[in-house]
């Protein structure tokens, strides 16, 4: 239950005085819909004024502050002619100006031979002073109003900085006397102060620096979203290692057989991750492990090495990929395999219906079933292990820890917790890897196999659009296969696939029946149907939206062309040039672009030309986007963050990972007294999930 000093902060922003439906709609969308996102929501600039008594030339183009005299108002009978007043302030005379001013307002506001106190920016206009717009008008009873410090906040269409200051800034009294949480030795040394006292510092800047991140108030409050994160994941993580794990011990039987019939060795890196995965397994505690490995660094066959572990100890275990295409394909490298070396393996998808369905349901439980390939229709309620020792989940960020959470429950009652490997074929840059999946430990596999050559990256104008359309005719002759990747446009699956079918029908035309066509609004048979279709190489070019991105293995296939790849995530062009190049052939990407490039646009194509290292591209496209933005974070369930940046904070990251683990070291039921302001802190942050952790 959220404690009650919270209750205020966290009622919706409706409360507030002032606001209606209309503006509550536009806050909510820029901040959020409760009071505290508003204290989330930080300035980005600052107006600074200057208060004045005599206008001098020194002052155009300042924001100033000025008591003034209203001496005539001139209303414009003409719409292309704005509203004037002249007003006098000392010896000099300035004109406000207004476009489609109304009368009957500015008359009340500026009544003539009356003085009044207003702001804006001072202008030059046909030898005059002028102010366009002020944005306060006082008089001398309300000149509080006017401040010399004002911040500029990150808006949206439809809404003024006035406007949103006037209603958003309610909340700063409403902020609640909360304990502190933090060490006392980390806030001396950091210069920070109090969660309130940050909080209003932060809205309250009085220089261009104090919107900096890295100034003692933005950091702090960085740093305790950052804790909140970090600590709700070592209460997971702290969970799943308490419960009984199993050992699961390996005879090397049924390891051997798989090796021998593999056309090739293990590399060194695959080895690497292998051993600290079997020693996990084998260990007294659960497996809660990450692997992490690029796009083609040979995932695939550590998994299965891994599942033999679990087969060889008398268990069973089970690999769920996160498409119907990609559980198909892991089910037609594994089978074959396993089946070599004795092992029955069966796949489970929502395709599997009636008496198949449960006749292999039946012989799961009997457990005369090793392996299981599947997707989301394995957390159904009546799949049912007889003895599931090992879950393995590919292509995470497809997933939540939820889910992750969901397929671990499916051990055996009494038998000790189900080891779980997750494998992301994203590679992360450490700091995000931190937050999202700092409850696990990690293995990499760093290198590629031999022999693979590198990708033929190359950014071209898309004006020469039908020339690369053209050449594409010479791979087809070869019997080479194509993606060609249609732009992403922004909030708009409908425009997506317009572009999507539009290149279709162009490319058609060039190719005729070698051309199909995928995209997220077809049904999950047809997209499969048609990918296929593309994998049995009845078409040869395949138009796509961003759907194919994942996983999906064509070594036919050896040309991918993106369309706007200016608009895409560097980790998302890094994946997507990975389908290709997969087979003995050399691959060619081609990046096409829409000039003129910005200085960003062309440094994050530039690293994708430079380097296949993914960890790099991840770490460069952290960098220069933010992890909002990477992989597409916002639909990919990974954590997102108010007030921390992953890139400017890191040091504070790895300051709240060592905090995190001391604490719950200390006190592992958060019963001290910085332990119930720490729960405080978890509910602020949203992360009180993570409460039902903690251990009694
Ligand atoms: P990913 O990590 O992207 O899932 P896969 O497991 O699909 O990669 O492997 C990519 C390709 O590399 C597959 O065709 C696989 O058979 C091959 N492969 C895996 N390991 C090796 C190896 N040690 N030597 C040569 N080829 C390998
Ligand atoms: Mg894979």
């Amino acid at each position: 239950m959220r404690p009650e000093v919270l209750y205020q902060l966290f009622s919706p922003i409706s409360k507030l005085t002032g606001i209606g439906p209309r503006l509550t709609a536009l806050i909510e969308k820029l901040a959020g819909p409760n009071i505290i996102d508003l204290a989330w929501h930080l300035p980005s600039g600052l107006v600074t004024r200057q208060q004045v008594t005599t206008l001098t030339p020194e002052l155009i183009n300042q924001n100033i502050v000025v008591t003034l005299h209203v001496d005539q108002h001139l209303p414009s009978r003409n719409r292309r002619v704005p509203y004037r007043i002249q007003c006098h302030a000392g010896d000099s005379s300035l004109t406000l100006t207004f476009f489609n001013g109304r009368e009957r307002y500015l008359r009340q506001q500026l009544p003539e031979g009356q003085e009044r106190i207003i702001s804006g920016k001072l202008e030059e206009y046909a030898g005059e002073y002028q102010i366009t717009h002020p944005d306060h008008i006082a008089t001398r009873e309300t000149v509080e109003t006017v401040p010399l410090f004002e911040p500029v906040y990150p808006l949206t269409a439809g809404l003024t900085n006035q406007t949103f200051i006037k209603t958003s800034r309610q909340f700063l009294p409403l902020l609640p006397d909360l304990p502190e949480w933090n060490d006392k030795s980390l806030m001396a040394r950091e210069k920070w102060e109090g969660w309130k006292e940050s909080l209003s510092r932060a809205h309250s800047p009085k220089s261009e620096e104090e919107l900096e991140r890295d100034t003692p108030a933005r950091s702090r409050l960085a740093y305790d979203e950052l804790l909140a994160n970090q600590l709700a994941l070592e209460l997971v993580r702290r969970s799943m290692k308490r419960k009984p794990g199993r050992s699961l011990t390996e005879t090397g039987e049924i390891r051997e057989k798989v090796l021998a019939s593999l056309p090739f060795k293990l590399t060194g890196a695959q080895n690497n991750a292998l051993k600290e995965i079997r020693e996990d397994m084998a260990g007294p505690h659960r497996m809660l492990r990450l692997l992490q490995g690029d796009v083609g660094s040979g995932k695939t066959v550590v998994a299965l090495l891994a599942m033999v572990q679990a087969v060889e100890a008398g268990a069973q275990a089970t690999i769920m990929a996160p498409t119907e295409i990609l559980a198909r394909q892991h089910f037609n490298a594994i089978e074959p395999l396993a089946a070599e070396a004795g092992m029955k393996c069966l796949l489970i998808t929502g395709r599997l219906k009636g008496k198949k369905r449960t006749e292999i349901l039946a012989e799961l439980e009997e457990g005369t079933v090793d392996l299981v390939v599947g997707t989301h229709a394995l957390f159904q309620e009546d799949v049912k292990f007889h003895d599931l020792g090992l879950a393995i989940i590919d292509e995470q960020h497809r997933f939540g820890v939820h889910q992750r959470l969901a397929l671990s429950a499916k051990g055996r009652h009494g038998k000790g917790g189900v080891d779980v490997l997750v494998m992301t074929a994203t590679p992360i840059p450490r700091t995000l890897a931190l937050t999202a999946y700092g409850d696990m430990d990690v293995s990499i596999i760093a290198e590629k196999p031999p022999g693979r050559k590198p990708v033929d990256t190359r950014a071209i104008d898309l004006e020469r659009l039908e020339a690369v359309a053209q050449g594409l005719g010479r791979k087809l002759a070869a019997g080479e296969r194509v993606y060609w990747v249609c732009p992403l446009v922004e909030e708009s699956q409908v425009l997506d696939v317009a572009a999507a079918e539009e290149r279709f029908t162009y490319l058609q035309h060039l190719y005729g029946h070698q051309v199909g066509l995928i995209h997220g609004r077809l049904k999950p048979d047809e997209k499969d149907a048609t990918m296929q279709r593309f994998m049995a190489g009845e078409i040869n070019i395949l138009v796509a939206t961003t759907v194919i991105e994942v996983g999906v293995d064509v070594p036919e296939a050896t040309v991918m062309i993106i369309e706007h790849a200016e608009r895409f995530g560097l980790a998302q062009l890094h994946q997507l040039r990975g389908r290709v190049g997969r087979g003995g052939l050399e691959g060619t990407c081609l990046l096409l672009y829409a000039a003129p490039l910005s200085e960003t646009q062309k440094a994050r194509l530039g690293i994708l030309r430079e380097t296949e290292d993914g960890f790099r591209i991840a770490e460069e496209d952290l960098r220069l986007r933010g992890a909002g933005e990477l992989l597409g974070t916002r639909q990919s369930g990974l954590p997102e963050f108010k007030l921390a940046d992953l890139h400017a904070h890191s040091r504070l990251l790895i300051i709240a990972r060592d905090d995190a683990r001391l604490i719950l070291e200390k006190d592992k039921a958060l019963a001290s007294e910085r332990g119930s302001a720490l729960k405080t802190l978890l509910y602020l942050f949203e992360r009180d999930s993570a409460i039902r952790y903690l251990s009694g």
